[in-house]
């Protein structure tokens, strides 16, 4: 079976810095890859890079169709949707707005929208008690819930996350972690970049280990979770 996501010596620099240094990996429909590595190893850009946010060099096949040259839009359109760090919430928007608006970012398909909301509403609780309540007024893993509910908005094919459990208390990454698991379940296909290696690690069915833009380590993510390097630089050295 041909893979969703085929991403083959993708390059990306800002001036004379080269953030992705030939970077190569597979997603398969309702699968989880994860991307870990240390601060400023090229992640992000790999993110930006897949969306189109950023110029890259290599191949990017997305649906058996190469992206060269094609328009963000069109990515979103053809369900590639990113979660990006910041999360990026209206502040000022209440939790149905910020929904809502997921929607909106897709041209062709608005009819369903109350019925996505609905299902969003159904598997984040917390966001349906606070529909009316503004965005900024909300806790860090309830911005976190209503970033990935907003996402799931666009119907995504493959949804990309960047580092969803930053600034979380070790509880609330729990949940987190459970919701993305629940979502493959759905036929999402996820790439998940995260710093919490174990986390990650134990929600993924792969994972790539990136360093200083270059992937150092792929591999069943069972089986990295056992691997001394990986034990010793990202699980604190204890298996
Ligand atoms: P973090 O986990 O800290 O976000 P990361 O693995 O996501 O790190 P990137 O944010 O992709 O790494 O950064 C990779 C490299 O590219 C870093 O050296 C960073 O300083 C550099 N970089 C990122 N964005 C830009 C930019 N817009 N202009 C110049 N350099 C950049």
């Amino acid at each position: 079976m041909s893979a969703l996501l085929e991403v083959d010596d993708l390059r990306i620099s800002y001036g004379k810095v080269e953030a992705v240094r030939g970077v190569s990996l597979r997603v398969h429909d309702g699968e989880i890859i994860s991307i870990i590595g240390p601060n400023g190893a090229g992640k992000t850009s790999l993110l930006a890079g897949l969306m189109g946010l950023v110029p890259a060099t290599g191949s990017i096949r997305y649906q058996g169709r190469d992206l060269a040259g094609s328009e963000i839009e069109d990515r979103v359109e053809n369900g590639l949707c990113l979660v990006p760090e910041r999360r990026e919430l209206f502040g000022d928007l209440t939790v149905a707005e910020n929904l809502r608006l997921g929607s909106y970012v897709r041209r062709t398909d608005i009819s369903g929208t109350r019925q996505r909301l609905d299902g969003v509403y159904a598997r984040f609780p917390r966001l349906a008690e606070r529909r009316t309540q503004r965005a900024s007024t909300l806790s860090g893993g309830e911005r976190q819930m209503l970033a990935l509910g907003r996402a799931l908005m666009a119907k995504p094919r493959l949804l990309m996350l960047d580092e969803p459990s930053l600034g979380l208390a070790p509880l609330i990454v729990r949940d987190i972690f459970h919701i993305i698991k629940a979502l493959k379940e759905t036929g999402v296909a996820i790439l998940l970049v995260e710093q919490n290696a174990r986390a990650a690690l134990q929600t993924a069915d792969s994972a790539h280990v990136i360093e200083t833009g270059g992937v150092t380590l792929s591999g069943k993510a069972a089986d990295l979770l056992h691997d001394p390097r990986v034990v010793a630089t990202y699980l604190g050295g204890a298996a």
